[in-house]
C-alpha cells in the first residue's frame, strides 16, 4: 500500500472540513419541540429535555397522563368552569415533572430545555433538583401569578433562565434534511 504520509501530512489525508449544522441550544430545543409533539393535549403541548454539562441528555418528557392510566379516559378539555374532576388539570403531568420523575440519574448541574416557561409547581421541582439553567422557547404566561412565582423561585434558588429564539429558516433546513432522509430509503 502506498505510504500516504509522503504525499501530505497525516492529518490532511482524506481531509474534509466539517461543521455541525446545529448549535447545542438549537439541537436540544428541537428535541424538546419534538417531545412536545408527542403530547396528546389538544391545547397545550409542552416538551423538555435535561442535559448535563457534557451535553448528554439525562431525561426528556412531555405533558401527559399518569403512567398506567388510559389517556382516553381522561377529560382533556381546558374548560375551568366545570369541577376539577372534569378538567385535564386534575390529571395531566407536566413535561418537566414527567422528565424529572423518570430520570435515572441526578439532575444536579443540568440545563433544561423547555418549550414553555415552567409553571410554579414545576419550578419547585426544577429548583429542588439543583438544575443550573432553564432555556425556554415561549413565555406566553408571563406576568401571571404562577409565572411570577416561578421566576421568584428561580431567582431565590439561583436557577438561571433565558429565552431562546429559533430562526424559522433552521426549521426549514431541518425539514428539508428530514425529507431527504426519506428519499434515501
Ligand atoms: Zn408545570
Amino acid at each position: 500500500m502506498e505510504d500516504l504520509s509522503q504525499i501530505a501530512p497525516h492529518h490532511l489525508v482524506n481531509f474534509v472540513p466539517v461543521a455541525s449544522q446545529l448549535h447545542w441550544d438549537e439541537y436540544f430545543m428541537l428535541q424538546a419541540m419534538l417531545a412536545s409533539y408527542k403530547s396528546k393535549d389538544p391545547n397545550t403541548k409542552v416538551g423538555c429535555v435535561f442535559v448535563d454539562e457534557n451535553n448528554h441528555q439525562i431525561t426528556m418528557g412531555y405533558n401527559g397522563a399518569v403512567a398506567g392510566v388510559d389517556e382516553s379516559q381522561i377529560p382533556w378539555g381546558n374548560d375551568r368552569s366545570v369541577p376539577l374532576e372534569y378538567q385535564k388539570y386534575g390529571y395531566v403531568i407536566h413535561s418537566e415533572a414527567n422528565a424529572i420523575s423518570h430520570a435515572r440519574g441526578s439532575l444536579k448541574g443540568s440545563r433544561g430545555y423547555i418549550t414553555l416557561f415552567p409553571c410554579n409547581e414545576c419550578a419547585k421541582l426544577i429548583a429542588n433538583q439543583r438544575v443550573t439553567e432553564i432555556i425556554y422557547l415561549s413565555d406566553k404566561y408571563r406576568n401571571t401569578p404562577e409565572n411570577k412565582i416561578s421566576k421568584k423561585i428561580f431567582d431565590l434558588s439561583g436557577v438561571r433562565y433565558r429565552a431562546l429564539t429559533l430562526d424559522p429558516q433552521l426549521i426549514d433546513r431541518v425539514h428539508t434534511y428530514l425529507l431527504g432522509l426519506l428519499k434515501d430509503l
